[in-house]
C-alpha cells in the first residue's frame, strides 16, 4: 500500500460528533501507531524538502507555525526535523506577553487567534501547519498573523482537506494536503 493510503486507512470518522449532521475525521489513532505516525511525519517532511523549500528565495523554512491545538501534535517534530522554530497560534487569552491577534468565522459566531508579537521576525519564511483544512477560517486567520509580523507563508500544509467546503481558495498561498476527502 502507498504511504498516503496506510496513513487514511487509520483515520477514523465519527458520525454526529461534536454535534449532529457533523462528521468528524479522527487523526489520533495514527499516533497511536508509531510507524504509522513516522510514516505521516516522513511524508510530511519530505514534502517540505522537496517542494515547499523551492518556492522560497532562501533554502531553507524558518518558522512552522502549528494551530490551536492537533496543528500541535505535527508542527514541533516537523519543525526540529527541519531545524526550524516552532510558533504557536492560539485561541485568544492563552499566550503570555505582547500578543497580536485575528479574529475568524466560526459555526456560530467569531472566534479570534493570536500570536507572541516577537515569535517572527520581518523576512522569515513560514509553513502554516494543521490537522484538518475546512472552510479555512482558522487557517486564513494564522496566515494574516504571519504576515503582520512580515513573515512569508510559503505554504498551508494539512493532514485531511475537505474538498467540499472549498477553504484552499481564502488562503493567501498554495495548499498541501495528505488526503483530500468530499
Ligand atoms: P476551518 O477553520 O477550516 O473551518 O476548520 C478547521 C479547524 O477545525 C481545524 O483546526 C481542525 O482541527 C478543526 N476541525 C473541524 N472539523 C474537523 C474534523 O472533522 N476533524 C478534525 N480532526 N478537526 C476538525
Amino acid at each position: 500500500m502507498a504511504d498516503v493510503d496506510v496513513i487514511k486507512s487509520h483515520l477514523t470518522s465519527h458520525p454526529d460528533f461534536p454535534k449532529k449532521g457533523i462528521v468528524f475525521l479522527d487523526v489520533f489513532p495514527i499516533l497511536r501507531q508509531p510507524l504509522i505516525f513516522e510514516t505521516l511525519i516522513t511524508h510530511l517532511v519530505q514534502h517540505i524538502t522537496s517542494h515547499t523549500i523551492g518556492i522560497s528565495q532562501k533554502k531553507k523554512i524558518d518558522v512552522i507555525v502549528g494551530l490551536d491545538a492537533r496543528g500541535f501534535l505535527f508542527g514541533p517534530i516537523i519543525a526540529l526535523r527541519l531545524g526550524a522554530a516552532f510558533v504557536p497560534v492560539r485561541k485568544a487569552g492563552k499566550l503570555p506577553g505582547k500578543c497580536i491577534s485575528a479574529s475568524y468565522e466560526k459555526e456560530y459566531g467569531m472566534d479570534s487567534f493570536e500570536m507572541q508579537a516577537d515569535a517572527i521576525k520581518p523576512g522569515q519564511t513560514v509553513v502554516v501547519i494543521d490537522d484538518l483544512l475546512a472552510t479555512g477560517g482558522s487557517a486564513k486567520a494564522a496566515g494574516e498573523l504571519v504576515a503582520e509580523l512580515g513573515g512569508k507563508t510559503l505554504e498551508y500544509i494539512f493532514v485531511i482537506e475537505l474538498l467540499l467546503l472549498k477553504g484552499a481558495s481564502k488562503l493567501d498561498g498554495p495548499v498541501y494536503s495528505v488526503i483530500q476527502t468530499e
